[in-house]
């Protein structure tokens, strides 16, 4: 019998998540995971403390965060009735997908962005329209209203974007969220400039708007999973119905718990990577003809396009070279030459940034 007869109709247009490079780099501990924008900082002894002893109630299932969902509405200036939190910010993603995507319906999505929101969207049979950024990596927002149809039931909005680095200026946000299309504006990696304010605010005057927001990036917790939405309570309460029951976990809940107590931990790991980005972006700048673009997150691009060189070369450079794992950008169709690296330990940046250096030496030769 052939089983896949039985699947969706649309099973067939459904991507994965690739998640094989991950796993080759669990194996191999020499490999330097420089692709997957991950905070090269361990835990703090506290956030590790506080994991086992909540492990010692593991018995237990847990709350949906009464206590922490309290704080996060007191950081944001919202009511904890705004808050959801979640599986990672991955969770949020999928919960928009499944709340306002139909077969048949569109997501308008930037290009290139985080690759999830496309996936998620796939696999509950909606089409992807992709709007390009402009040629200085900035987004379209003409082009992304234009590209609005009856179909479009979703938007994401990534700010700062990954992987271009860049935040969108206020004014374009909100001409955006103003078209009304349930928007998802995805503040993954904001915590990196808290000079910079979140658009938690805008789910007042546009309840078509959910922030997003992840333990995953700034505060260092990928592995241990844990994100949160900011939305008007009637999302909130959609969210919680179409949920799957105590995603987040009882440790996850009490890391982040713990890890919002440890502001000097996290100032620390802001300004460690912040220092980096600007090291990274500098030595990169001095390659003739390479383009680097100052990036507000934990990861920079790096276009190679005007040298004729393609992204995939560096990237399989680098890592035959040196072990270190780093990824291609291919989205934009004028632009092969794009690859992305995620800062690392200190050491391991200073080796991506010298590997670079003599990829390009030994082909000026
Ligand atoms: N949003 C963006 C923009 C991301 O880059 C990522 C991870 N790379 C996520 C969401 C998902 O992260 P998590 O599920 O770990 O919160």
């Amino acid at each position: 019998m052939d089983m896949k007869r039985l699947f969706v109709p649309w099973y067939d247009k459904i991507k994965p998540y690739k998640t094989d490079d991950i796993a080759l780099a669990w194996q191999d501990q020499d490999l330097h995971r420089m692709f997957v924008n991950e905070n090269p900082i361990v835990p703090s002894e506290k956030i590790v403390e506080a994991v086992s002893n909540a492990a010692r109630l593991g018995n237990r299932y847990p709350d949906n965060g009464v206590r922490i969902r309290k704080k996060i509405a007191e950081m944001h200036k919202v009511s904890p009735d705004n808050v959801y939190i979640g599986n990672g910010s991955s969770e949020i993603i999928e919960l928009m997908c499944r709340l306002f995507l139909a077969p048949g319906d569109e997501i308008l999505l930037p290009n290139p962005i985080f690759s999830l929101y496309e996936i998620r969207a796939l696999n509950v049979g909606a089409s992807v329209i992709n709007v390009d950024v402009t040629a200085d990596m900035q987004y379209d927002t003409d082009a992304m209203l234009a590209a609005i149809t009856p179909k479009t039931k979703l938007m994401v909005l990534c700010n700062p974007n990954n992987p271009t680095g860049g935040f969108i200026p206020d004014e374009h946000i909100e001409r955006l969220l103003r078209a009304g299309i349930p928007t998802l504006l995805d503040e993954a990696y904001l915590e990196y400039h808290p000079d910079h304010e979140s658009k938690d605010y805008m789910i007042k005057e546009y309840p078509n708007t959910v922030a997003s927001h992840t333990f995953s990036k700034a505060y260092g917790m990928a592995g241990i999973r844990f994100g949160y939405a900011l939305a008007d309570e009637t999302i909130i309460q959609a969210f919680r119905k179409i949920q799957i029951p105590w995603s987040a976990s009882l440790l996850s809940i009490a890391a982040a718990e713990a890890a919002l107590e440890d502001r000097d931990g996290l100032r620390r790991k802001i300004e460690y990577n912040n220092a980096q980005i600007r090291y990274i972006y500098d030595k990169l700048s001095k390659i003739d003809g390479l383009r680097p673009y100052f990036s507000y997150g934990n990861y920079i691009i790096i276009d190679t396009t005007d040298l004729g060189v393609d992204g995939q070369e560096v990237v399989d450079y680098l890592f035959q070279e040196k072990k270190i794992m780093i990824k291609a950008v291919k989205t934009l169709k004028d632009r092969p030459g794009i690859f992305r690296i995620s800062v690392g330990t200190t050491e391991e940046n200073r080796a991506c940034v010298e590997g670079i250096k003599t990829f390009f030496a030994g082909r000026n030769r």
